[in-house]
């Protein structure tokens, strides 16, 4: 099995490096973060990502072992709100009927997908030693689906689906050996209904709500039935499950200081069990907040259990 880490870029240092080298993890995963600021964090990382010295740290990695991928919402990095004022059809219809550029864009617009596509081919580009596989996820809000009458009887799950397998066409034209994830995750936890997915197009599963207290196990019926389909629609081979034991910027509210950090390490192992015989071939987790500031004020945090 795959496994990988998130962190936020500006987190990234040799210590986290030698960090998941020596537990055993195969993908150093960057991760702006998430929420309303999403595309600044985004455009911070891309900066970071022009300079000598963060190259040099991925050059470090690398030849670790590491591969690196980057995990990021989006959509409102690919099409900029700005753009609201002089073409506001681009944009969504929210749920009480008013456009509004708050959230994601109109998934029916075909100009608003061809600017999201061609941003997302430059965005590719600009991703320094990224391995061919792809997270360009929608906006990290819960109601962020377009209401117009083209998009209106289509999910959130159909919506994400038809623009990340026009995102993933695009990509390939340059790419081959693109691939490109759908996010089970808030509005989109269900599978698709009226989209299939390109070949390419891979599930992350992302079981925000689910309660980290208690081993994902004791998930109810339904939410494990649910897993099975969208395993099902989206095939097992490349599924990956994006986990949050380790995320200790949820734990800390998204905000610093960081807070102290314990894991329980048999949930952990439990969870591995539990994901590995549904069938997730990648297992992925978030550890933001565990960098050099969380070392400074408690030391080294305890990931033991997600390699063993
Ligand atoms: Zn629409």
């Amino acid at each position: 099995m795959k496994k990988s880490l998130l962190i936020h870029p500006e987190e990234l240092s040799r210590k986290w490096i030698d960090r998941m080298a020596a537990l055993g993890v195969q993908v150093l995963a960057l991760h702006p973060a998430g929420g309303k600021n999403a595309h600044k964090t985004l455009a911070e990382m891309l900066r970071l990502l022009e300079t000598a010295e963060y190259r040099a740290l991925l050059d470090y990695a690398a030849a670790c072992g590491l591969e690196i991928e980057y995990e990021l919402h989006a959509a409102s990095y690919l099409l900029p709100r700005e753009r609201f004022e002089t073409e506001p059809a681009l944009f969504r219809i929210n749920k009480s009927g008013v456009r509004s550029p708050d959230w994601n864009f109109c998934a029916s617009n075909p100009q608003a997908m061809e600017i999201v596509t061609q941003r997302a081919v430059e965005l590719a580009g600009k991703l320094y030693r990224s391995a061919p596989r792809y997270h360009f996820w929608l906006d990290d809000d819960r109601d962020a689906k377009c209401f117009c009458p083209k998009c209106r009887e289509k999910t959130a799950s159909d919506q994400q689906l038809s623009v990340m397998n026009a995102v993933l066409a695009a990509l390939r034209e340059k790419e081959p050996a693109a691939t490109l994830s759908y996010l089970a995750y808030f509005e989109a936890m269900e599978p698709p209904q009226t989209v299939q997915p390109l070949p390419g197009i891979f599930l992350e599963y992302a079981p925000f709500d689910r309660d980290m207290k208690q081993p994902a196990d004791t998930m109810p019926a339904a939410e494990k039935e649910n897993i099975h389909r969208l395993l099902d629609v989206f095939g097992r081979e490349n599924a990956q499950l994006l986990e949050y034991w380790y995320d200790n910027s949820m734990f800390s509210g998204w905000k610093k200081p960081p807070k102290p950090f314990t894991v329980n390490n048999d949930h952990v192992r439990a969870d591995l069990r539990f994901y590995r015989a549904l069938g997730f071939a990648d297992i992925s987790c978030f550890a933001c907040f565990l960098g050099a500031d969380y070392e400074a004020l408690y030391g080294e945090p305890d990931l033991s259990a997600f390699c063993e």
